[in-house]
């Protein structure tokens, strides 16, 4: 690789949360700091999925940085902000935090090679621009690198074709258009779900805003880091068994028609994630409320059957406010992709296995990512050894606290796997991690060290810390993104730890206090 263009302490891969907290606290802490980001502006995955609908299910203040500087002049007009509201919320952070003059746009990051000579990174994005940086942090998020079945005809397709996270930021006219959505994951649902919640959003304002800030939002920047999943709520402390049968149908009812949202699910028994007759017994109550809302008994026995898709939880549980509603009209129709599945994208549409031909004007791919690891492995990152960490990961992912991995010194990664990621809220997990990186950096720093590395016997007892934590699960179902299981050829396994913020902040915090144990620490100085 070329001579460096710009010598750096740290770059940063990514302008969403991750990135921007980056940013600004080693920033603070006086160490020369970039970000680079392949798209135009930031948010990260706001500035990204523009389709309409795109909304949060984390509510506010949940789903936000947790700074007062940040938060004391801004206000969230509903509980659950849509994309736009979103962007603007960035904007502000900017306004306040300053960060964009040390953001890099329109540049994306192809591969970095490790440096033993100088115990450095040399990064290289796809402008040819060359970096060489001490620390190397990957805040590229975990739904970068998008997915497209491998349809046969797609390229054939007269019409417009767009995945959910690639939507045009001019927006698209919808009107009057024969459009297809593929996918019923999160996208899918907001667009046009699987087993999805009732969402109960709610209008904030001027007044509701003011009381949050005064009376709750420190509350829950503190709280959010006490429950398993990040949010302010923790499961109900109890065994489904526990209760009469009257008392859970009740525990249910509330659940759904006052609180709504995620909590329906992560807020219920707390045997609910392992128990899978405490399991069954929701999902018969959930289709219960399902079926209330649908007319057609062809709809009824595709969106709602009788026997669980899967156990709820196991895959990310969408949140919606009239998704059911949609299938009463008379212009929507449902294909079970299950029993009948696409053979090819025509130029006019889409041909199924039953030989009907349906013709469409859009194609909207809702089909989702290579979530985790896509965003990380996509570039063509050189250990110590030369094996780039896509190859070394495609045995398997490893990883030591989900924050780094054997043989890539220096190179952190953030909201990633081996973390708490898919199971918790984003800046929760973010602010923790971000805050145990920088910790890192700074001793290092402080004691002259140049190199960190967590040793592979680390590593394979972490990766036993991951499975242990999904083992008595519910949530490996067949098909779960959870396991990487909607990606052809990818290994099945748990990207995810599932034992939740608190016991893997305590882990993190005492390896960091017994002298950064399961790590090996150098210096070439
Ligand atoms: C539609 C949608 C809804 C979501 N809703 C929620 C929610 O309600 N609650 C929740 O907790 N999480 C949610 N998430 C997950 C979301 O990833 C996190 O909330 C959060 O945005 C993660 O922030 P991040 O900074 O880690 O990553 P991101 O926001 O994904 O930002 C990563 C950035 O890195 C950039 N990047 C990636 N690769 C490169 C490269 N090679 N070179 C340069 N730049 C690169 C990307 O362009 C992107 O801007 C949602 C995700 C999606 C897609």
């Amino acid at each position: 690789m070329s001579s460096p263009d710009l010598i750096l302490d740290v770059l940063c891969v990514g302008a969403g949360f991750a990135g921007i907290f980056e940013l600004y606290r080693l920033r603070s802490l006086g160490y020369s700091t970039k970000v680079f980001e392949a798209e135009e502006d930031i948010g990260g995955v706001w500035w990204r999925n523009c389709y309409p609908g795109a909304r949060v299910d984390s509510v506010v203040p949940v789903y936000e940085f947790s700074d007062e500087k940040v938060w004391r002049d801004w206000s969230w007009s509903e509980i659950y902000p849509g994309w736009k509201e979103l962007r603007r919320y960035f904007q502000h952070v900017d306004e306040k935090l300053d960060v964009r003059k040390d953001i890099v746009f329109n540049r994306k990051v192809v591969s970095a090679k490790w440096n033993a000579d100088n115990d450095r990174w040399l990064v290289k994005s796809q402008d040819g621009f060359v970096v060489s940086a001490r620390f190397f942090l990957l805040c590229v998020g975990n739904t970068s690198k998008i997915y497209i079945p491998d349809i046969p005809g797609l390229d054939r397709f007269r019409g417009a074709c767009h995945h959910t996270a690639r939507w045009p930021q001019e927006g698209i006219d919808l009107h009057g258009k024969r459009v297809a959505v593929i996918g019923t994951g999160a996208s899918g649902v907001q667009r046009t779900p699987n087993i999805a919640f009732p969402m109960r959003q709610k209008s904030i304002d001027d007044d509701a805003s003011r009381t949050m800030k005064h009376d709750v939002y420190s509350l829950v920047f503190r709280r959010r880091k006490q429950t398993s999943g990040g949010h302010s709520y923790a499961s109900y402390p109890k065994n489904s068994s526990d209760a009469t049968l009257e008392e859970r149908f009740l525990f249910y009812e509330d659940l759904w028609s006052r609180t709504g949202g995620l909590q329906v699910f992560s807020a219920n028994y707390q045997d609910m994630q392992w128990n899978q007759q405490a399991n069954n017994e929701f999902y018969q109550f959930w289709r219960s409320k399902v079926l209330e809302r649908l007319q057609s008994p062809k709809f009824r026995a595709i969106l709602a059957p009788e026997i669980p898709p899967h156990p709820v939880g196991a895959k990310r549980s969408s949140l919606e406010i009239s998704y059911f509603d949609t299938f009463n009209l008379p212009n929507v129709d449902l294909i079970d992709l299950g029993q009948d599945p696409i053979i090819e994208i025509t130029a006019n549409g889409i041909l199924t296995a039953d030989g009907k031909e349906r013709e469409f004007d859009v194609i909207i791919l809702a089909t989702g990512f290579d979530a985790m690891t896509g965003g990380i492995t996509q570039i063509n990152i050189e250990g110590t050894d030369g094996i780039s960490i896509s190859d070394k990961w495609a045995r398997g992912v490893r990883t030591y606290l989900g924050m780094m991995t054997a043989k890539f010194p220096n190179l952190f990664f953030i909201y990633g796997p081996g973390a708490p990621t898919a199971f918790s809220n984003g800046p929760t997990c973010i602010e923790l991690q971000g805050e145990w990186i920088n910790a890192c950096i700074k001793d290092m720093m402080e004691k002259k060290l140049t190199r960190i590395e967590p040793l592979l016997e680390a590593e394979e007892e972490w990766q036993n810390e991951v499975l242990e934590s999904m083992s008595s699960s519910l949530l490996s179902a067949p098909t779960s993104v959870f396991m990487g299981k909607n990606i052809p050829g990818k290994v099945s396994e748990p990207l995810s730890y599932v034992g939740g913020i608190p016991k893997y902040t305590e882990l993190c915090r005492k390896k960091m206090e017994n002298g950064f144990e399961g790590f090996s620490r150098s210096s070439i100085l």
